[in-house]
């Protein structure tokens, strides 16, 4: 399948959860995940329209920006983040989706005088091989991320766990909506915390059911080898 053919299924199912539990649409981004596929599958999903783009290694998106240099184009990172490699990264992503210690807040910080927005990365379920924070740190986390005027906690992100159990999944969705809830209650200039990142190519709808805001899909959209 080509993107386009790929993407239009997407929109659809996107519409028809949003029909179902009453949201909009247009409150959804589609975030493609190109990181399994070559630069030209990429380009072939900026060309249907995808804007949201996201890699998970350095690597990976400096190779793709510099064959897609569109204005247009934002660029999303969603891997884990060393912070010796926040000085190559800072200057070429739009968002951060897996910001987890306040190291790396304080090197993004360091190196850069803009604002850079972010999700704070969490791990709901708990796995211990799975990236992110407790639950319970995110509050103490988010109010000491204050010190660190480049950081705008626009809102989380979690992954969740590789199950079928469609019950486990909206748990895991629901627990983060909850804690987005608590979090935007408290109003913090420097953390508004507005948006829910969650939901892969297995599991968008479920999110979208839960309340995800930016979706980010990669094997559905674009394919996980060159030919997708
Ligand atoms: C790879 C990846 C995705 C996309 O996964 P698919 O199942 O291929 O849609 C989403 N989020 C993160 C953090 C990823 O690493």
């Amino acid at each position: 399948m080509n993107v386009e053919q790929n993407l239009k299924k997407i929109e659809n199912n996107i519409a028809e959860v949003c029909t179902r539990v009453n949201r909009n649409p247009e409150e959804i981004t589609i975030i493609g995940v190109t990181k399994y596929v070559t630069i030209e599958r990429t380009e072939e999903a900026f060309q249907a329209g995808i804007v949201d783009l996201a890699e998970n290694r350095l690597e990976g998106l400096l190779e793709k920006q510099e064959h897609l240099s569109q204005e247009q184009i934002n660029w999303h990172f969603i891997g884990t983040l060393q912070s010796r490699k926040v000085k190559s990264v800072i200057g070429s992503i739009d968002y951060l989706h897996s910001l987890d210690r306040l190291s790396l807040a304080k090197e993004i910080n360091k190196r850069t005088d803009e604002v850079l927005p972010c999700f704070v990365q969490v791990n709901v379920s708990g796995e211990e091989s799975k990236q992110g924070l407790d639950r319970k740190d995110v509050p103490d986390f988010i109010t000491a991320l204050e010190a660190y005027p480049a950081i705008k906690v626009i809102g989380l992100m979690t992954m969740a766990p590789h199950v079928e159990d469609e019950q486990e999944l909206r748990n895991t969705f629901r627990s983060l909506r909850e804690l987005r809830d608590d979090m935007k209650q408290k109003q913090w200039a420097h953390a508004p915390c507005t948006y829910l990142s969650m939901g892969m190519s297995n599991d968008y709808q479920l999110a979208i059911e839960e309340g995800a805001t930016h979706i980010r899909i990669g094997s559905n959209l674009v394919g996980t080898t060159e030919t997708g």
